[in-house]
């Protein structure tokens, strides 16, 4: 998909080649590339994730579809806006790690 670069010759070379084919350099083939961002995209996929279901948690028990009764009232605003906008946060993240991720 990418094209890597040779670390002797800094010339391109195709992802599947174990030689580079100007230098005849070996290529560590098994190294993968895997940078910075897509770590932090992964951290950021994982964390809007649990948002996500954090929020959905929220939602089923502050809307009351758990049939139990809390033991604290909730007011109608936590899933007016709080549940729905943790939601999105959550999925703005996904999103934003995602596109981090395929990014790299
Ligand atoms: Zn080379």
């Amino acid at each position: 998909m990418s094209t890597r670069s040779c670390p002797f010759c800094g010339k391109p070379v195709g992802p599947t080649l174990n030689h580079c084919p100007f230098c005849r350099e070996a290529i560590p083939a098994a190294q993968k590339i895997r940078t910075p961002y897509m770590e932090q995209g992964r951290k950021y996929m994982r964390r809007g994730m649990l948002y996500a279901l954090m929020a959905g948690v929220i939602y089923y028990f502050a809307g009351g579809y758990s049939g139990m009764k809390l033991p604290i009232p909730v007011p109608p605003e936590v899933n007016l806006y709080f549940s729905p906008l943790l939601f999105a946060l959550g999925i703005g993240l996904v999103l934003y790690g995602f596109f981090l991720y395929i990014r790299g």
